[in-house]
């Protein structure tokens, strides 16, 4: 029978750790009870290196039931890297990956589960609608993910980081020792056969959002830097054309010195491109820089998280 694992990031969560513990039991009994899951199922919460009392709430729900276990990372390492913490340790024939908050359905997962029984061995949790996110949320995601697929990165619309995975497929994202981690755009690369689920994005019902714009925003410029060179083409692109371009008007300022009574161009047509040449060129300075500081992180191959404690 298959052995079950969810597998739940969280950072500064204990306004939600007992709630979710609960719920998510609730369900592991349900489906244990139905005989889908086996009785070895286990909860799987990944301390990313809080700052409250998470870690002494996952101590103490380990304590009081033996299907609740915890990883602590010995600091925080940002969601992707604390859940791939918890998908490269939690055992399991099926891992399921959630959020602490419970934003995702968990209603989702017998669902998924029956897919992987008709044989998907990756199952993508799509939300079909996103009424509790803010307009802000909704409107940046929307066409960070368009700009994603016009980048040539071959990702899920509607998908975040809720999935089963089955365990050959845990072995498989094993393989990818990538540091810039973007789990939802290496996951497709893995191939195997997939299905998608669909299910309502709740709100999350305690605490507030450990995703601030400045990480989503860092988050995002490491999903188009880890899977496209597209920006890199774009620059020899915009170089080329301002350097085609300057050379007509070059020709154009000698013919008209040479052949005409037409007024020396002045002022601004010196200055502006040399401004706008100097932004541009700052600009596309920056994303090579973005991209090497990658290849450098990449090179020095430092461990991705490290785990402090183990329950
Ligand atoms: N999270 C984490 N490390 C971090 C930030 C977030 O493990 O540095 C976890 C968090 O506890 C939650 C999940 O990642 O389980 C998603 O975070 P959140 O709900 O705050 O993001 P949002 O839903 O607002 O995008
Ligand atoms: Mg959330």
């Amino acid at each position: 029978m298959t052995t079950l694992n969810l597998v739940v990031p969280c950072y500064n969560e204990e306004e939600v750790l007992a709630e979710t513990s609960t719920r998510l039991l609730a369900l592991l009994a349900r489906l244990i009870e139905a005989g889908e899951v086996s009785e070895q199922s286990r909860i799987t919460f990944v301390d990313d290196g809080s700052r409250d009392r998470t870690w002494s709430i996952i101590a103490a729900l380990h304590a009081q039931n033996a299907r609740c276990g915890g990883i602590k990372l010995s600091r925080n390492r940002g969601h992707q890297n604390a859940l791939l913490a918890g998908l490269m340790t939690a055992q399991g024939d099926v891992l399921v990956s959630l959020d602490a908050d419970l934003q995702d359905d968990i209603e989702a997962i017998p669902r998924m589960l029956e897919q992987y029984r008709l044989g998907a061995e990756i199952v993508f949790g799509v939300r079909h609608k996103r009424n509790t996110d803010t307009f802000f949320k909704r409107f940046t995601a929307r066409n960070y993910y368009r700009l994603l697929k016009a980048f040539g990165v071959d990702i899920l619309p509607g998908h975040a980081d809720f999935r089963l995975m089955s365990r050959k497929t845990v072995e498989a994202l094993r393989q990818f020792p990538e540091v810039n981690l973007f789990l939802r755009g290496i996951i497709p690369l893995l191939g195997f056969k997939s299905a998608i689920v669909e299910y309502e994005r709740g709100a999350r019902f305690a605490g507030e959002s450990k995703y601030p714009l400045s990480k989503m925003l860092a988050f995002a410029f490491d999903g188009i830097t880890s899977f496209s060179a597209v920006p890199l083409q774009w620059s020899t692109r915009i170089g080329a054309l301002l350097a085609f371009g300057s050379l007509c008007f070059g020709a154009w300022a000698a013919f008209a010195r040479l052949f005409t009574d037409l007024t020396v161009p002045g002022w601004a047509s010196t200055v502006i491109p040399m401004y706008f040449l100097g932004g541009v060129q700052l600009l596309f300075l920056g994303v090579i820089g973005g991209y090497i500081s990658k290849t450098y992180a990449e090179t020095k191959q430092r461990p991705r998280f490290i785990i402090e404690q183990t329950l």
